[in-house]
């Protein structure tokens, strides 16, 4: 074991959304922070995923495996890699309705209140949209919460194709909105590009460790506070000593590091006094699904339409449905070579020609509900392995809102102006345990310590220098995209450790 000779005021790990934000904020403070990241830096072009092989291929699933409640492996879809899943992610940047911070009804049972409200994070999202330069339409979605200032650059336009389906639907009374989008010159923003490199660039103050896995915290004997971090680097083991550790591995993997550093304090896991950490993991229910045109479109474009009409319910059903976004260019939406049965099997087989034929004459549609808290879907770390105990929930309204999105499709099929369209065949599927991309919620935040793992500043109620800035701090998952939440808090977390750091 190599003992590192310096003490950091800061080491933050993980470079995704919340680390790689935070590390970006902290930067000009001039306290010396060492950022530790498991993966290396993506060549810009396996991240910009403009190939038929990203498609083909299931490139960005981790080089492990993990495990689901009944023992059987899987490969876990997520980028290991600077910037997290932000290098892999389609950058739509979306706030959280203003009620899904209150407690809402749902059919299957009760999303939680957050401690914090829409209010509290708006200045966040506000800071967070103008730092990921998101494109969008203020006004055009009957959903969207108030806010304090435009989006800062205009929205995409839609692909010919997806703007005559816009037309139809709004025909039917729907409303298509402009997704919001975050694009700078080198096409969508991320953590790497926002967040790190600046951060690493601008400041000497701050140092990367790039292929450093963090495979334990140690604490003082007391127990009360991290003393060291311990970092495998290729076949050496280093600990690096912090006076504030951040954890920004993602829900999943923060947790997991929780569990794996228990010692005779913790037992259960360091923070875990009421045995929450990993518990309440969520990730959305979702589907994706095509809608199959007789003429080609590119199959390379931004995702640039977000429906939310059904996103609180309806007259037939009462209750949030969710929200719906087309997946833009299929070529390049790596979620989609995960769903069966619309392609997987096949596409594995298909010849390159016959499968840029296939997506480049669809529009692909991304359909996301939320999952309610439930303790038993949960992360479990044991004999060194990953398990995610995870039954999704909440499925009804799922059905419902496919079941709306497919109405709402055959009557653009069938409009005379769509002829474009193949009538009414709309292959579908759900997505597997391994896309485990909008997890959320296993160390929610709150004021009581008995009911949540993070106070309302993200650190752990027990351990004093011990933060999580990812997306397990989230109560609820809402059916938004997660990343701009992550990024808004980690812009707030930043506020508060720049006031602690003095
Ligand atoms: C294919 C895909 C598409 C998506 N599309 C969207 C979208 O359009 N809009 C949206 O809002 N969200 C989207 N998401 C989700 C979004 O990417 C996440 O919500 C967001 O990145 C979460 O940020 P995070 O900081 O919690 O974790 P991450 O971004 O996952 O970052 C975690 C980081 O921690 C590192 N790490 C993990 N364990 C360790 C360890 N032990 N030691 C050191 N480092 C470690 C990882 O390598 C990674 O860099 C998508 C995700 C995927 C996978």
């Amino acid at each position: 074991m190599i003992i590192d000779d310096q003490t950091y005021d800061v080491i933050i790990i993980g470079t995704g959304a919340g680390g790689g934000t935070l590390a970006r904020k902290l930067a000009v403070t001039g306290k010396k922070i060492l950022v530790l990241e498991r993966g290396e830096f993506l060549e810009k072009e396996s991240s910009e995923l403009e190939d038929i092989e990203v498609f083909k291929k299931e490139l960005y699933h981790a080089p492990e495996q993990w495990f689901d409640k009944n023992g059987e492996t899987f490969y876990p879809q997520t980028s290991y890699s600077v910037g997290g899943n932000t290098k892999i992610y389609s950058g739509a940047l979306m706030r959280m309705r203003e009620r899904d911070f209150e407690e809402v009804q749902h059919q299957k049972g009760v999303s939680p209140e957050w401690p914090l409200k829409y209010a509290d994070f708006e200045p966040y999202y506000s800071e967070a949209e103008a730092l990921y330069q998101v494109h969008g339409k203020a006004g055009d979605d009957p959903t969207e919460p108030p806010r304090s200032a435009d989006y800062p650059f205009a929205p995409v336009e839609h692909e010919p194709h997806v703007a005559e389906i816009c037309t139809a639907l709004s025909e039917q009374g729907l409303h298509p909105a402009y997704l919001p989008i975050g694009l700078g010159d080198q096409g969508r923003t991320d953590a790497e590009d926002t967040g790190i490199s600046p951060a690493i660039k601008g400041s000497e103050n701050v140092t990367l460790k790039t292929s450093a896995k963090v495979v334990g915290l140690i604490t003082n004997p007391s127990g009360l506070a991290i003393k060291a971090v311990q970092v495998e680097i290729g076949d050496e083991c280093f600990l690096f000593l912090g006076n504030i550790i951040v954890l920004a591995c993602g829900a999943i993997n923060s947790a997991a590091l929780l569990l794996r550093s228990c010692n005779e304090k913790w037992p259960d896991g360091i923070a875990n006094r009421n045995g929450l950490v990993g518990r309440n993991l969520m990730k959305q229910s979702m589907t994706v699904l095509m809608q199959q045109s007789t003429s080609a479109n590119s199959g390379l474009f931004q995702r640039s339409v977000s429906i939310n009409d059904f996103y609180w319910g309806d007259p037939d059903f009462p209750f949030p449905m969710g929200h719906i976004q087309n997946s833009g260019g299929i070529l390049q939406d790596v979620i989609f070579s995960e769903a069966p049965p619309i392609f997987s099997v096949l596409t594995k087989v298909m010849p390159n020609f016959s499968l840029r034929q296939l997506a480049t004459r669809s529009i692909g549609w991304w359909l996301q509900t939320e999952d309610l808290p439930m303790p038993d879907n949960r992360v479990r770390f044991e004999k060194n392995k990953i398990y995610l105990d995870y039954e999704l929930n909440n499925l009804e309204a799922h059905d419902r809102l496919l079941y709306r999105w497919q109405e709402a499709l055959k009557q653009v099929d069938r409009s005379a102006k769509q002829s474009i369209f193949a009538k009414n065949i709309h292959p579908h599927g759900s997505t597997p345990i391994q896309v485990v991309a909008h997890q959320c919620g296993t160390c929610r935040f709150g004021e009581d310590p008995d009911t949540s793992v993070l106070n309302l500043n993200c650190r752990t109620h027990d351990i004093d220098n011990l933060y999580v800035v990812d997306s397990s701090f989230f109560p609820s998952s809402s059916s938004t995209s997660p990343a701009l939440t992550v990024i808004a808090n980690a812009l707030r977390v930043a506020d508060h450790l720049i006031k602690r750091l003095g």
